[in-house]
Order: C-alpha cells, then structure tokens, then sequence
C-alpha cells in the first residue's frame, strides 16, 4: 500500500450522525414557549447536554436554573429531554409552577419500566452513570428498588434481596459493547436475570455507534462533535477507539480542534453526538476543506425519520396545527 504523503486526504462522515427526535422536541419545545409565553421561560437543567443550543435559548430569553426552587412561585418551567423524578414534579406542583415536560419519550418509557418491576418487587439494576441526571430521575422513580450499576466492574459489588427476582434496565445513551458486557458478568452472577421489556438504550445511541463503527476502521482520526457532559457523544469517542480509529477527539466546536491532530492524517472520521446542531458539523468540515480535506463522503448506516409531538401542555396552548 502507499504512504499517507501519496493517498487522497479525505472526510469519511458518519450518518446518521447529530440531532435525535427527542432533542429536536426539547429544543423546539423550549422556542415555542418563548414564542408563544414571551421570556423569561424558566428550564430546569440543560434542555438537552449542548453548550451551543443552551447558549443561543439563553440570548433569546430562556433561563436555566439547576432545580425547581429556584424558579419564581407560578412561572413557567420546562422538565429537560433527561427526565425527572416524582419527587421533582411535586416540588413543582408545591410552587405552583406551569410546568412543560420536553423529557424524552424514550426515556418516559425506562420509567415506565421502572415503576411497574418496582410494583411486582423486583430488585431494579439500573446501568448508567451515577450523577447523569438520566440516571437520577429513573432511579428516582422506585428508590427502595433500584441500585445503579456504573459499569462491567460494578458487578461484584451488587448484592441483592432475591438473586432469582433481579431485571437490568438501562440509561438510553451508553456504549452497547460495554453495557452488553455488564449484563453477561451480571448474568453470571445471577443466572435468571431478566431483560427488559425491550432496548433502553435508544436508536438514536445505537444508530450514531454503529455508524461511527463502520468508519472507524478506515480513519486516522475521529473526530467527534459534542459537550463533555453529553454521555452518548462522549460514548462515541470510546466506541470509534475500540473499532480501530488510530486516534479520536470529542470538540465543542472546530475553534477546539488542534491542527498537530491532523500531523500524517489521510483520513479524518467525523460525527456528532444526538444533543448537537448540524451547524457545528458543517463549520468542522469547512475547518478541515481549508486544510486539504475538501473531499467529504458520507458513511450511512441507517436512515431516521422518527418524530415526536411537542410535549402535550404546549400543544394544549398552541391549539391545533402544531
Ligand atoms: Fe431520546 Fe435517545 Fe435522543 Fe436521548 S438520545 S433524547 S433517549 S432519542
């Protein structure tokens, strides 16, 4: 084969890649209160893990508060795509505040989950990361039952009431190797472990993984777009990595990316996290086209055209036709 001086620079761009249903909905959810509301419109937690769409709701008059006590008795608040816990909603309801819950339907439906193997008493093994606001409303919904598990080496540490009454549930937005990985080792452990109902973690996670998969072989660099605190961007880092990419970066946006990345890179691997605009996508590939990587070919996995209602007290307001 030949060097990397003689080979074809070139952009090999993950699809789907980027904006998931929920995150569309949250973020919509919170214009369309704006519109509608006028500012200030109180939002409980990032709408969704993006700096740059939390940054532009707030210059257009959104206000992000880390809980509900810290919103005006009355106003109006919006639940993030995360979710929240019963405890949340009746601080809520005890403020008297108009609330507007954006929490993902995919996620609706892990508390869901939740709260009937709590009611038939299970012992609940929550896979997730311990302080993911996720992970807190889920396990907030059946507290007594469910314990988080954080990773394949947790497993040791899980004890439970009745070894032959145990269900795993899962965050929507983890590593499907390593979660995967977890459930075997704790399958070990308890042999009757049952699954759940069906996939906690959600297409869109599973979509952007296995797309990144399929490129990460070919490239000499990831690189991957998306907030620090954003778990299923950060996953994508890990899981280009374990498919082959020699190298892998999570960015903000192309101002973070450091040219010595792309020292005898010939191809660059892009994607995004589900929380990220395709604007900040697009000025990393005008980024990487002034420096020799003009060619851009697209690596499809699947294609998505899930959509999901804009959350029901907002629709209420806006009457039809939204
Ligand atoms: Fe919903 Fe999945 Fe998007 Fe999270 S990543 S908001 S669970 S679709």
């Amino acid at each position: 084969s030949t060097g990397p001086t003689t080979q074809h620079r070139r952009v090999l761009l993950a699809a789907p890649r980027g904006y998931c249903a929920g995150v569309d909905r949250a973020v919509v959810a919170v214009e369309k209160a704006l519109e509608h509301y006028g500012a200030p419109v109180y939002v409980r937690k990032e709408i969704v893990h993006n700096k740059h769409v939390v940054a532009t709701l707030s210059e257009r008059g959104a206000i992000f508060v880390e809980d509900t006590d810290e919103v005006p008795e009355g106003a109006r608040v919006v639940f993030s795509a995360h979710g929240v816990s019963p405890a949340v909603r009746e601080a809520a309801t005890v403020r008297r505040l108009e609330t507007i819950d954006a929490t993902c339907p995919l996620v609706t439906k892990v508390h869901r989950e939740a709260v009937r193997f709590a009611r038939d008493d299970f012992d609940i093994l929550l896979i997730g990361h311990t302080g993911h606001e996720e992970v807190e409303g889920t396990a907030g919904e059946a507290p007594e039952h469910i314990q988080v598990v954080n990773s394949p080496d947790d497993v040791d540490q899980v004890t439970v009431r009745d070894p032959d009454k145990v269900v795993w549930i899962s965050q929507t937005t983890l590593s499907v190797d390593e979660t995967m990985e977890t459930v075997r080792r704790l399958r070990d452990k308890f042999p009757t472990l049952q699954d759940p109902p069906s996939d906690d973690i959600c297409y869109a996670t599973q979509n952007r993984q296995v797309a990144v998969k399929k490129l990460a072989p070919e490239a000499d660099l990831v690189i991957v777009v998306g907030s620090a605190n954003s778990s299923n961007s950060v996953r994508l880092v890990e899981v280009a990595l374990e498919a082959g990419a020699r190298a892998s970066h999570r960015i903000d946006r192309a101002a973070e990316i450091d040219p010595a990345w792309l020292d005898g890179v010939t191809t660059v691997g892009v994607t995004s996290g589900a929380s990220v605009p395709e604007i900040l996508v697009q000025d990393v590939l005008a980024y990487l086209a002034e420096r020799g990587y003009g060619d851009v070919e697209e690596v499809r996995t699947a294609t998505e055209d899930l959509m999901f209602s804009l959350p029901r007290e907002l629709r209420a307001d806006l009457g039809s036709g939204e």
